[in-house]
């Protein structure tokens, strides 16, 4: 299966898609990896990049396309992609549509992560650092144990900050651009929106649970691809 996941920064994708990438055996695929791994590898392509991202400008779609059909059309990856922030734009999300049906595949399903903006400032905002023992907290979601011995109201500090407005701006950067590309595949109704305001755990279990529905189809209709022993 490929997958799509979605969410604004702050969501916890990066943690999700870790998760889901050791337990369902996935390569995660992120652009930036794309556009580093490219530069690394010291190709013409590599310091044509390497010089756009210098200069501060962003690298072209026809770029990333050419990059992204690398992994796409490369057998060890075959099927078992998750793309982490990409595609970005319309045009992306048709590339990739196109660029895996030539390679005999397709997008299975495109997970959401929601969370309100409301959320996202207070996971900032409410950040506390106990200056004895440096462990972290947030006045409004995870505060300290009442029996603590350290952690007392009056070690909590909480640290200036000038990352909010930048939060907020990124995003509604995300929300403006992905909500095209959501449509795009609301339309092949393969959408699943996941609460991302419930516990890291729950969040995990609802994922899988989509994931495990996917898998079992896939085994069904094309079971040669599997080691059969894994399954018995
Ligand atoms: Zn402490």
């Amino acid at each position: 299966m490929n997958i799509v996941i979605f969410g604004p920064p702050g969501a916890g994708k990066g943690t999700q898609s870790e998760y889901i990438v050791k337990k369902f055996n996935l390569f995660k695929l992120s652009t930036g990896d794309l556009l580093r791994d490219e530069i690394k590898k010291k190709s013409t392509l590599g310091s044509k990049i390497k010089s756009i991202v210098n200069s501060g400008s962003l690298v072209s779609d026809t770029i990333i396309n050419s990059l992204m059909e690398n992994i796409v059309s490369n057998k060890a990856y075959k099927n078992r992609i998750i793309f982490d922030g990409y595609p970005r734009n319309l045009s992306q999300a048709e590339n990739l549509n196109k660029l895996l049906f030539e390679h005999g595949q397709k997008i299975d399903l495109v997970i959401r992560l929601k969370v309100s903006l409301d959320t996202i400032k207070k996971r900032i905002t409410g950040r506390m650092v106990c200056s004895k023992c440096g462990n972290t907290y947030n006045e409004y979601f995870n505060l300290p144990n009442e029996s603590t011995t350290c952690c007392k109201k009056e070690y909590l500090k909480k640290r200036d900050d000038d990352n909010l407005s930048v939060a907020i701006k990124r995003f509604e950067t995300y929300e403006e651009s992905t909500e095209p590309v959501l449509d795009f595949y609301n339309k092949i109704d393969i959408v699943k929106d996941i609460n991302g305001e419930m516990n890291i755990n729950d969040i995990y279990k609802e994922i899988s649970s989509y994931l495990n529905v996917i898998e079992g189809w896939l085994y069904i209709i094309t079971p040669y691809k599997y080691d059969f022993k894994t399954y018995t």
